[in-house]
């Protein structure tokens, strides 16, 4: 059954949650601010987030934004404000959806269910239609594995250095803007900040390139990126 992280402060809230969703048979994990829902978002194995906006330390909105720097987890936001800057501010950051408080707690189920739905449908059609291996002269890259090497030397990559890399080599020989590469990798708008295009790219570059001493990530003056046979 599916785990779903709740991040909120409020006691009360936190534990009617977490009874109706244990009711329902899913797994709950609990946050009670910002940084520690940050870091249990993170998890691999938490399949649905429900975010409060209002957190101490780390806000809600800031939960969000980081959460999709590494990961399409998906996140219902919950506000206690029905109010519409909030609601496009929540989905900007990537979230999937959004529920105001007070919620008609069949309402929220509902939406859970719809939410994990469509999310596995999209991991399924990700997942088809994909290489199983890419190569770039001695570099190996099985998608499926999620393991790269050179030379038969195991790197260590991050999952958005790993899906930028993979992105890159799917796209060999095509010029990739920034905001191509960031629209397919993190999967939305980063608020236009590309910036967050280059550090990775350079984190790419320090852990391939110069490591083994060789010239695969190309900087396109003007445009973005390339990976050149
Ligand atoms: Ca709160």
């Amino acid at each position: 059954m599916a785990k779903i992280l709740i991040v909120e402060d409020e006691a009360k809230i936190a534990r009617f949650l977490e009874l109706e969703l244990k009711h329902e048979g899913y797994e709950v994990e609990f946050a009670a601010d910002g940084r520690m829902g940050l870091e249990k978002a993170l998890a691999p194995d938490v399949d649905l987030v429900l975010l409060d906006i209002m957190l101490p330390g780390l806000s809600g909105m800031e939960v969000c934004r980081r959460v999709r720097m590494e990961s399409q987890v998906p996140i219902i936001m919950l506000t206690a404000k029905d109010d519409v800057t909030d609601k496009v501010a929540g989905l900007d950051m990537g979230a999937d959806d959004y529920m105001t408080k007070p919620f008609a707690i069949e309402e929220l189920l509902a939406r859970i269910r719809v939410t994990l739905t469509r999310h596995s449908g999209k991991a399924q059609e990700e997942s088809r239609g994909i290489a199983e291996e890419l190569t770039f002269e001695k570099l190996k890259v099985d998608v499926t594995g999620h393991q790269v090497s050179y030379q038969g030397e195991e790197i260590t990559l991050t999952k958005k250095e790993f899906d930028l890399l993979v992105c890159l080599l799917e796209n060999k020989n095509v010029a990739m803007s920034r905001e191509q590469l960031l629209s397919k990798v993190w999967g939305y708008e980063y608020m236009g900040d590309t910036n967050v295009v280059d550090v990775y790219v350079r984190y790419l570059r320090q852990k391939i390139d110069d490591k083994y001493q060789f010239h695969m990530v190309e900087t396109i003056r003007g445009i973005g990126y390339m990976i050149k046979e």
